[in-house]
């Protein structure tokens, strides 16, 4: 018995050079493996599906060549996946460390074999990432399992465009005779052909199913049906591919199922903090029944330098007060003070601050006490709390992005206060929207527009241009609000706090006002 070798030589170790088939998941670029962004930015050469997003592709090195793979061609007798096996071939030759990345995984439904024949043929060396793939990434969004002890014993992908394959087609029989979970790819268009294909072959009616599309982009949909109804509910509802369909026991959980209530049902709303940090305002849009869009209009980065976060790190403990003005502000120092191979006893008895909870739990996080948050969330609240704290002069150290307002270090200069800046991070604004995103604003129609700081509502603005007319505008804080009127655009309501629970509060409030007594 041959077993797998572990001494096979692998395309990206130091010797050799090759092809390495990476799955891309299903969108969301933290469904990436740990291997999968390694060999993104080694690559010399990405050769993409078109349908990976701009926010997986972001990943890849900045000197690597990105190629689309070849599409079915205008001669309908091109293979497509031989095509692009011959292109990996021809780019391995060259010596490059070739990467073919393909969504979801690159085993299901991905002309796999193809593509590596004419390498196998070159003796190119291959290697294969495996990626999240379309069903298991949409059960998870439902929130359903695959199999279930009692309900489902197996699994079986299969593809609905084979129900129309004249050679081929679909054993509905032996599919309806099993006990098990259907995750059905390609399955939108043929939908019809399909359920009906189980009904006759004696599936039940009530047979729950569940649909996700786009599922983890910011325009993820999910809904549930059965199998006899749900011809007529995807018709209705004009689902857009991609998307997987689950059919079986196991869809009877979905959560989708529950009835949403609150203030914001069947309000979208619109949120473009930086990647990673709309969690809380995202939990709170939910609880309050709306549904949330999350499209980032700031790109959050290194800082132009580290030098002086460094060096500022190296005689933190010759400060009165460390104040940081973000979560992001916070990562980028405790990632500092890990990388110089030091931890909390670096910084003394210097005290913290943070300006708002958020930068606060997120210290807390990173183990360390933050011994004061201001009760007003903004740089005056915190200026206004350290004068109380710290009446003699001190020395204070700003751990903020490459921009913003320099309220804070005039106003504690002003009193007399030394004050060293360093950034800890860039934002930058995100320049244009990708194909995806601009689909998931467009529709269905957004009703908020979230705005959680003058410089995300510059950026915002920027992004979406003549559509933002069209949405109504939560501001944060008189500040973002008068950015806005300095921008022309008026905010439809302001929090009454410049926290995230009042933002929602003042949206809520809305809505109340607007669907009128009783
Ligand atoms: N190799 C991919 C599948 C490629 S076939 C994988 O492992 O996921 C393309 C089909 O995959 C689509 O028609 C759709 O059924 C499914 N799919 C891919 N990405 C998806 C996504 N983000 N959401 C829902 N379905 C998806």
């Amino acid at each position: 018995m041959t077993g797998p070798s572990s001494s096979r030589p692998s395309p990206f170790s130091d010797r050799s050079r090759g092809v390495v088939f990476v799955g891309a998941g299903p969108g969301d670029p933290a469904l990436l493996t740990v291997r999968a962004v390694e060999c993104l930015r080694r690559a010399d050469v990405v050769v993409h599906d078109t349908l990976v997003p701009d926010r997986v592709l972001d990943l890849i090195g900045p000197d690597a060549r990105r190629l689309p793979a070849p599409r079915e061609g205008r001669d309908a007798g091109t293979d497509p996946g031989a095509a692009t096996g011959r292109l990996l071939a021809e780019l391995a030759a060259g010596g490059d460390c070739v990467v073919r990345l393909k969504g979801g995984d690159p085993g299901v439904f991905g002309r796999l074999a193809e593509e590596i024949a004419p390498l196998r043929d070159a003796g190119v060396p291959v290697e294969i990432v495996p990626g999240v793939t379309a069903a298991t990434a949409a059960a998870a969004a439902a929130g359903i399992p695959l199999t279930s002890r009692s309900a489902a014993s197996s699994l079986t992908i299969l593809t609905g465009h084979e129900a129309v394959d004249k050679t081929g087609g679909i054993d509905f029989a032996s599919l309806a005779a099993l006990p098990g979970t259907l995750a059905i790819y390609m399955g939108v268009e043929q939908v019809d052909r399909w359920s009906r294909g189980l009904l006759a072959a004696g599936r039940g009616p009530l047979t729950p199913v569940t649909i996700v599309s786009h599922c983890s982009w910011p325009d993820q949909r999910i809904a549930t049906s059965t199998l006899a109804a749900c011809a007529a509910d995807f018709e209705r509802h004009n689902w857009s591919t991609p998307a997987v369909v689950i059919v079986g026991e196991v869809a009877q959980t979905s959560e989708p199922g529950r009835t949403p209530a609150g203030p914001l049902v069947g309000r979208r709303v619109l949120v473009t903090r930086p990647e990673g940090q709309g969690d809380d305002l995202h939990d709170r849009i939910l609880a309050a029944g709306g549904s949330c869009l999350h499209v980032p209009a700031i790109r959050i980065g290194p800082p132009p330098s580290w030098d002086p976060l460094d060096r500022a790190i190296l005689a933190a403990d010759t400060f009165d007060w460390i104040v940081f003005a973000s979560v992001n502000g916070v990562r980028g120092f405790v990632d500092r003070l890990r990388a110089q191979g030091r931890d909390g006893r670096a910084l003394g008895t210097v005290r913290l601050a943070a300006i708002g909870p958020a930068t606060r739990r997120e210290l807390e996080r990173a183990g360390f006490v933050c011994d004061l948050t201001p009760s007003v969330h903004r740089s005056e609240g915190i200026v206004a709390s350290l004068a109380d704290r710290q009446p003699a002069a001190g020395r204070f150290l700003l751990v903020r992005a490459n921009r913003g307002r320099d309220l804070m270090r005039r106003e504690l200069e002003a009193r007399g206060h030394f004050v060293s800046e360093v950034p800890a991070y860039s934002s930058e604004p995100v320049e244009s929207l990708d194909e995806a995103s601009a689909r998931a604003v467009d529709r269905p129609p957004v009703d908020w527009l979230v705005l959680t700081s003058s410089f995300n509502a510059e950026s915002s603005l920027r992004l979406f241009g003549q559509r933002v007319a069209r949405w109504r505008i939560a501001s944060i804080s008189p500040v973002t609000s008068a950015t806005l009127r300095g921008l022309g655009v008026e905010p439809t309501v302001e929090a009454a706090a410049a926290e995230m629970e009042s933002l929602v509060a003042a949206i809520a409030a809305w809505e109340r006002d607007r669907s009128g007594p009783g």
